[in-house]
């Protein structure tokens, strides 16, 4: 048996969590940039929650609020900027997987001055980043309690991830009720996210005892949510907000041991050339994955059904209908992404077989 794991975030869940615990700021110091995105922490509630406890815990603050979805390295090196010229002690991210994401590359940028935005892919000898704080505003990403920050690359404009021990945040409050003013096409795509994470975790290579323990708990938590978003297409209930939101913990668990598969890689296609959000851009593959892991584990398939209560077949439509991905790739970009996919791709390696670029060209072209 094999739980190899690293998971160094101190967790505060449950509704009104950052209420009862923002005491935990404190120990962080006394001024901090916060990060977001453009609208999401002012519509969840949370940034005025946050306003609040830093006037009472009397920590100075700045606002960044110029995060992109898909973060550019070039946003996160400018706010890293902002943080440094403000003298913060530490960076407090507020949003769904975007500004969390980018919070962690602000704060390696906030402490090495000497960084072009580029320099962030290749960390060697740098100064440890200023602590990080997220309250998460998506259930889907799990960026709450991963080492990875996903970055898209200013100069090529390609999604690329960072990862290692200074990529997890020091504290995450992941609070639901930050969720509820979600709107359902961002939900589906988050909640695709979450399932995208469980499976490739739970059929990758690299799954341990572990890492299967918790890919099946979010199995069973995103049961009835996405069986209620596929069926009755309303938003969730109070309930299954909380439901789908420690779902994304139970995923980010998962993939923080495992990585991520063939999906993701493909996804990030569909996101920076045809605009399709994460979520949705990842699931487009997942009926791919399915079958091809059936080669390889049907056991471990047939489990995932089991505690997803649904056949093979509700499942390939259920993620089709929801994932409702409808792009025309030209045939003359197909050698842009072969280049792209020259030489090991992390995410080919793990996923199940011998897993090579002409197999991500074959199903890319189900697109064309
Ligand atoms: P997102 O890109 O952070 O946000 C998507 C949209 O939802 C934005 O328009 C955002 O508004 C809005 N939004 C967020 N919270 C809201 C709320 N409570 N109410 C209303 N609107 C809200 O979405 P995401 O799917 O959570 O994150 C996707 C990113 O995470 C991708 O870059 C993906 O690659 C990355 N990711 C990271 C990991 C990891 O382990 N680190 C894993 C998977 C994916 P604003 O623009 O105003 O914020
Ligand atoms: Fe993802």
């Amino acid at each position: 048996m094999n739980i190899n794991s690293y998971m160094p975030v101190k967790v505060v869940s449950g509704k009104n969590c950052f209420n009862e615990n923002y005491g935990l700021l404190e120990s962080f110091g006394r001024k901090c940039l916060i990060v977001t995105g453009k609208t999401s922490a002012k519509k969840s509630g949370a940034l005025d929650d946050v306003l609040k406890a830093l006037s009472s815990l009397s920590i100075e603050y700045d606002i960044f609020n110029e995060i992109s979805e898909n973060p550019y390295t070039l946003e996160c090196f400018k706010a890293g900027e902002k943080a440094r010229e403000i003298s913060a002690d530490f960076i407090l991210g507020i949003g769904g997987g975007s500004p969390l994401d980018a919070s962690k590359a602000v704060a390696i940028y906030a402490a090495n001055p000497d960084f072009s935005h580029s320099d962030i892919y290749k960390r060697e000898n740098c100064n440890k980043p200023l602590p990080v704080v997220l309250i998460g505003t998506t259930a889907g990403t799990g960026s709450e309690v991963t080492g990875v920050s996903v970055l898209t690359n200013s100069d090529d404009n390609m999604k690329k991830s960072i990862s290692g021990p200074d990529c997890y945040a020091a504290l995450s409050f992941c609070d639901y009720k930050y969720t509820l003013s979600l709107p359902f096409n961002i939900t589906v795509s988050t909640a695709l996210d979450s399932l995208s994470h469980a499976l490739e975790a739970y059929l990758s290579k690299s799954a341990n005892d572990l890492s299967s323990i918790y890919s099946e708990k979010a199995f069973s938590l995103l049961s009835a949510p996405l069986k209620n978003l596929y069926e009755k297409k309303e938003l969730p209930s109070e309930n299954e907000r909380e439901i789908l939101y420690i779902a994304s913990l139970f995923a980010g668990f998962s993939i923080n041991i495992t990585g991520t598969c063939f999906p993701h890689a493909l996804g990030y296609i569909l996101t920076e050339d045809y605009n399709i959000p994460h979520g949705k851009a990842s699931a487009a593959f997942l009926p791919d994955f399915i079958i091809r892991s059936k080669v390889y584990d049907k056991t471990k398939v047939s489990n995932a059904l089991s505690l997803l209560e649904m056949s093979e077949e509700y499942l390939l439509e259920l993620i089709t209908v929801l994932s409702d991905v409808n792009v025309k790739i030209p045939l003359d970009a197909f050698p842009k992404y072969e280049g792209r996919w020259r030489g090991s791709v992390k995410g080919f390696i793990k996923s199940p077989g011998d897993f090579k670029t002409p197999d991500a060209i074959e199903i890319l072209k189900k697109y064309s």
